[in-house]
Parts: C-alpha cells; structure tokens; sequence
C-alpha cells in the first residue's frame, strides 16, 4: 500500500476481489482540478501482476455468477440505478472537480449513464435468441446467448462517469466479469461509482477497477484470460488497441475520435439551428466525440446565420464549473490546452477569419484554471487543418457550401465518421441525409447526435475500428456468443 498523499481525495484505489487495494505498479501521477491547478488525489499505476491477479479473480468469478439466473443478476443492477441517482448530485460535484464540466454537464452525463444501466436491466429480454420451429424436417432449432468470462474496458477522461456504463452493466447482465480501466485523468468518479457497486452487493470478483495508464492498458491486451476489450479513446490509440487485441485473439470493439458536421439549409429555422449548433460545439468545452466542430452553411444564409452564431458565443460564460452561471469550463490539462490554442493560431495562419476570439481569457479567482473562451471562425475550408483535425476544444467552424448536394460532399469527405446534424425545413434534404450521411449517428434539427441507450452508440470511418458497437443489442452481442442448439427426436 502507498501513503495517502496529502491532497482532498488521497489515494485512488484498485478494487479487486471485493477489497480495496494500492495500485502496485511504478508510475502515477497527480488528478488534478482543472480549474484550480490544484491535485485533488494521487494514481498510481497498475502493474502487470494487479492485472493478472484481477484476471484471475474475475475467471474464478465468472464460474459461479455466469450460471445465475439472469433475473438474479439485473438485482444487483437494479439496486446499483438506484443508487446511482441517489447520489447522483454527490457524483455531479465530483466530476466537476476533476473534469472540469459544468455542474449541470455532469448531472446530465451521469443521466445518460443511468439509462444504460437501466436498459441493461432489460437482459432478460436482451438475451432471448431466436427458434425455428421445423428448421429442417423433424428438427428444431435454438439461438442460446452464452456469456464467454472476462471482458475490459479501457475508457477516456472525457466523460468518466457515463462512458463506463456503455459497457459494464451489460458486461456482468449477461453472466461475464469484468474489469474497468478508467482514464488516469479524472479517476475519481469511476472509484465512487464502483464503492456503489459494492454496495450494490455484486459477488467479488464480478466488476473490477485497475488504474493506470498506457503498461496497465498492454498487460490487458497481452493477458490470456481476457476475452474482449471495450475501447474508447482518440483515433490513433483505437486503431492500436484494436490491432493489438485482434493480434492476441480478443474480440474488441474500438471507439476514436471525431471531427463532426452540421449542415444548415435555407429553409432551416435558422434561430434554433444556431442555439443548437453552437450548444453543440461549446458543451463541455468542446471535450465531446459529439461537437459539432464544422458548420456547413448554404451561401444564401451564411451571413445571417454566421451573425446568429457570434450572438450566441457571446453570450457563453466561462468559468468554474459549480459556479451556476458558468457555460464552459476549463480544458482538462494545461497540455490540451496548448494543443487547442495551437489550433486556433493554425487557423488563423491558414486564412480562416477568427470573428470570436477567446484566448485572451482570465477568470478571476481561477488564475490557474486551463480556461480558453469561446472561438468562432468564419470561412474556413476543408482543407485547412481546424477543418480536418478533431479539435476537442470551444471552437467553432463556419464554412459555406452553394447548396445541400455541396455541403453533404464537403462533410463526407471527413475521415471521421462520429456523427452529424442536419437543420432543415425540407424533408427531401432530410431523407437524402439519411440515406447518404456518412456517420454512424445522424441527427435532424438536434445539435447532438446521442443515441438513448437502447440503442447502440453508432461511429463510422476512422471513427470506429471493429463491427458491435456500445450500448442496447450490439453490446449484448459482443459479451456473448450464440450457440445453435438442434433438436430432433426420430
Ligand atoms: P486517449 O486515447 O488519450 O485515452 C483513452 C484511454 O486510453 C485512457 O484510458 C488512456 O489511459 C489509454 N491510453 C492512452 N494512450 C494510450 C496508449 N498509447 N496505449 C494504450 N492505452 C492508452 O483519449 P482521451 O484523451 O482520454 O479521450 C478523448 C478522445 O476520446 C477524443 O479523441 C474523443 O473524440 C474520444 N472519444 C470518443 C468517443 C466515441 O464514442 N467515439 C467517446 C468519447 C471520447
């Protein structure tokens, strides 16, 4: 065990077998509050003997817990909703603490999270196969959903309360263990929300928390006794872990990054389609795989359209996410912070014309906090590198396009696939983005593509790398395999 450090939440720790422990590993570093600059606890790093042995504990586990009856095993998860929403505002507070994310961000995050676990309840239901009735003359024959052991799930900082329940409700719904490897970044809500699955009353060994960093994610990678891997993260590290675990025979299904397009056509309510597309972009400070970062806009409505938008960042507040009127928050390191500041300078180098400039920005009380304010850049092009690049900042891209066929040809050129919205009066714009978008969640008149969660979280392109997606049907289908079971009786 390390000393607990002297900072408000100590040492984060590993929970395996129903105990909590020290990570054993070499490395950590500090969770620090965005905002403050201030460490708020320590993490240390698992090493490849924490992993095994959380292997091993799930294996053991999995032996008992995946020959209950499924009613049997939503009870946990039932209780687990319940608890989640009783602290939900406990956990809200958390989160803006170590992310960053307003207050009211946060709450709605663990919302979208609640609903997985609620959806997952529905394993029951979920996990019936299909029959067929005289398959072949005399036979019968049976779809049987059968969970495979342990599954891990690799997940990012950016929304470390919800991410984690696109996975692990339905992991141990249907009868697998599983282990979480949250974010280093902001780990704390992850070990809240575990001490409230312990009090949930889980079997040991059924749901597990390592922390680490990159060695932790290869000793899942590399380990035998690990079935899948859930992945979500930036694009470079997805593709990796998706070759790294097809490389050792692990099904894995891998989440990236994003760079997502809004399209707005002449007959759009153009009001609404500004409130929703910059909502969109600016929302936890543009830390979503969601942001709308580009905006194509028809050339008949791009100056009133662009003067709606510049409205609308002016009226964004930044600042500490539990202070109420506060919009946008800081970036999650001084690091990222850099990096998007970067990107506003490149943008402004390559000829697109910053109308809103954010970056000469203090807020006070918060001096050390990594706040960048609200950027809205006008006639940018596809070719320039705030166009193509996922930003992960409050930046906003105006571009303009002739007409529906031009804009939906600059969007699908994107390497990303994540999402899109399209803000039109016209059902036949609307029918054709439905039919010809390329991304894997697609929205009309909504800023934010988020699928509820029983539905899978879609991702196109270099987007995603495997075929079953998070969330609803696809997941219970990744944490199990289908035997055909026939039947004849001569
Ligand atoms: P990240 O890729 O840096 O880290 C994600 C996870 O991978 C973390 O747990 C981290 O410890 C681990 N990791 C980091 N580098 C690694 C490496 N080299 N080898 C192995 N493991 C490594 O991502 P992030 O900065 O935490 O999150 C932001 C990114 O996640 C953005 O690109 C965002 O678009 C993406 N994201 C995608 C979705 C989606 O559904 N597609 C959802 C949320 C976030």
């Amino acid at each position: 065990m390390s000393q607990e450090t002297a900072t408000a939440y100590g040492d984060v720790h590993n929970y395996v077998d129903g105990e909590w422990v020290a990570p054993d590993g070499d490395a950590g570093q500090d969770v620090v509050n965005p905002a403050t600059g201030e460490a708020i606890a320590h993490v240390g790093f698992s090493s490849t003997g924490d992993v095994d042995e959380a292997v091993r504990t799930g294996q053991k586990a999995f032996e008992s817990w995946s020959d209950r009856a499924v009613e049997e095993r939503v009870q946990p998860l039932f209780r687990f909703k319940q608890l989640l929403e009783e602290h939900q505002d406990e956990l809200a507070e958390l989160l803006v603490e170590e992310h960053g994310k307003t207050f009211g961000e946060a709450k709605g995050e663990l919302r979208r999270g609640i609903e997985n676990v609620e959806a997952a309840c529905g394993a029951p239901t979920l996990l019936r196969g299909g029959h067929v009735q005289h398959a072949a003359p005399g036979i019968d024959e049976t779809g049987v959903r059968q969970p495979l052991g342990v599954f891990a799930a690799i997940t990012p900082f950016n929304f470390p309360g919800m991410i984690p329940l696109w996975f692990l409700p339905y992991a141990v719904a249907t009868g697998n263990a599983f282990v979480l490897k949250p974010s280093e970044q902001d780990p704390l809500v992850p070990q809240r929300m575990v001490e409230l699955i312990e009090e949930a009353g889980f079997p040991d060994g059924v749901v597990q928390l390592v922390n680490g960093g990159v060695d932790t994610v290869n000793a899942i990678l590399e380990h035998d006794g690990i079935e899948g891997v859930s992945f979500v993260g930036s694009t470079p590290v997805a593709r990796t872990i998706y070759e790294k675990a097809a490389a050792n025979g692990k099904r894995v299904q891998a989440q990236g990054g994003a760079k997502n397009h809004v399209i707005v056509t002449e007959s759009a309510d153009l009001d609404f389609a500004a409130e929703k597309a910059v909502g969109s972009s600016f929302a936890c400070s543009g830390e979503r795989c969601l942001a709308n970062d580009n905006v194509v806009v028809e050339e008949s409505v791009y100056e009133e359209f662009l003067d709606l938008v510049v409205e609308e960042a002016e009226r964004q507040v930044v600042g500490y996410g539990l202070d109420d009127d506060t919009t946008i928050g800081p970036l999650i390191t001084p690091d990222h912070e850099r990096t998007v500041r970067n990107y506003v300078e490149t943008g402004v180098q390559e000829g697109a014309e910053l109308v809103v400039d954010g970056r000469d920005i203090t807020v006070e009380g918060y001096e050390d906090g990594n706040f960048l304010g609200p950027c809205v850049f006008r006639d940018v092009t596809a070719d320039m590198t705030i166009a193509r690049e996922e930003i992960f900042g409050p930046v906003i891209n105006l571009m303009s396009a002739s007409d529906f066929d031009e804009a939906l040809e600059t969007m699908n050129e994107s390497d990303f696939g994540n999402a899109a919205s399209l803000f039109t009066g016209s059902g036949k714009e609307a029918q054709r983005f439905r039919h010809d978008a390329e991304a894997g969640n697609l929205a009309v008149n909504a800023g934010t593509a988020a699928p509820m969660a029983f539905f899978h979280f879609g991702g196109e392109k270099d987007s995603f790398f495997g075929d079953l997606h998070a969330q609803a049907e696809d997941v219970v289908r990744f944490y199990t395999d289908e035997t055909v079971y026939i039947e004849r009786w001569p």
